[in-house]
């Protein structure tokens, strides 16, 4: 049986998978399968993933596509950094929290700073160092991070891991960004109050969140085809998909509230690799996503 790797890529819009914005993915998704017309089951991160790992609005580690793939003789895997996928936690053999450990190595950093410096130096070190805790207006933490993770880990055969990548969600902190830090910082406590309701933002702050919302999901997918480059397709199907999309004030509002249901928020790409080649119009609505996985760990996935 083959190996499935999911991957989740939090807030990726279907129309931001271009051969300008994602070459990689764009390249790989020519090679293999797509479903041109992939519907999440809802529009945050909340509502969707009960939709993705039940089959249903109601999530339950027992009836879900881990415990499927269980029977089936499957290992599964939780990689993730996002405080709300935190309330998944239950049903998987093992569970790695990216956001909980670095939150918790820096807790630790300024312990052992406090012990040994004085006030001054160590605000200095926690302001160079990025060891504020995670906030709002901090990244999380990087693809990258996630793919060296994976490499130099990997679990017991067949496996099923669910790799949840967080850099086209906002905050956006690209790293080739030729803005400061600081203008970095702003420019995302102005989006975070956009989607609060407390600014009306102008057309051209929009336009530079859209340009960073860009650049993180170009940088992804960097990240993303160096580490597909390795995997070796024979033995691993990997599925590409997000959990929602991204809304910019298109329908009056920024970021993704739930139970919307709009093409910016709900149309998501959805790539199959390692199994058969071509594309689909028809519809396909993550309430079957359980099902296909399924499917493809019984008799492999048949376009
Ligand atoms: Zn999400």
């Amino acid at each position: 049986m083959k190996n499935i790797l999911l991957f989740i890529c939090d807030s990726l819009r279907a129309d931001y998978l271009t051969p300008e914005i994602t070459p990689n993915l764009w390249k790989l998704k020519e090679d293999w399968w797509s479903f041109h017309q992939c519907i999440s089951g809802n529009s945050c991160t909340e509502l969707s993933l009960p939709v993705m790992i039940s089959g249903s609005r109601k999530y339950d580690p027992a009836d879900s596509i881990m415990a499927d793939l269980k029977e089936l003789g499957y290992s599964s895997t939780l990689l993730h950094s996002n405080p709300k996928v935190h309330q998944f936690r239950e049903g998987w053999d093992e569970v790695i929290d990216f956001h909980k450990e670095t939150a918790k190595q820096k807790k630790k950093i300024r312990r052992l700073l406090r012990k040994y410096t004085t006030k001054a130096i160590l605000s200095r070190i926690t302001e160079f160092a990025n060891l504020e805790d995670q906030k709002d207006h901090l990244p999380y933490s990087r693809a990258f991070e996630k793919l060296d993770y994976l490499e130099g880990n990997k679990p017991t055969s067949p496996s099923f891991q669910w790799v949840h990548l967080m850099d086209p969600h906002l905050p956006y902190y690209p790293i080739g960004s030729k803005l400061s830090h600081e203008d970095l910082i702003y420019i995302n406590s102005r989006h975070v109050d956009a989607v609060h309701k407390r600014i009306e933002p102008g057309s051209d702050e929009v336009s530079t969140w859209l340009r960073l919302y860009e650049a993180e999901i170009t940088e992804m997918d960097q990240y993303m085809g160096e580490y597909l480059k390795k995997v070796d397709l024979e033995k691993t199907t990997v599925l590409i998909t997000s959990d929602h999309g991204e809304e910019f004030g298109e329908h009056g509002e920024y970021s993704h509230p739930g139970d919307k249901f709009v093409p910016e928020l709900v149309h998501i790409p959805l790539i199959i690799l390692g199994e058969v080649n071509g594309s689909t119009d028809t519809m396909f609505s993550h309430y079957s996503l359980r099902k296909l996985i399924c499917r493809i760990a019984m008799d492999g996935f048949g376009g």
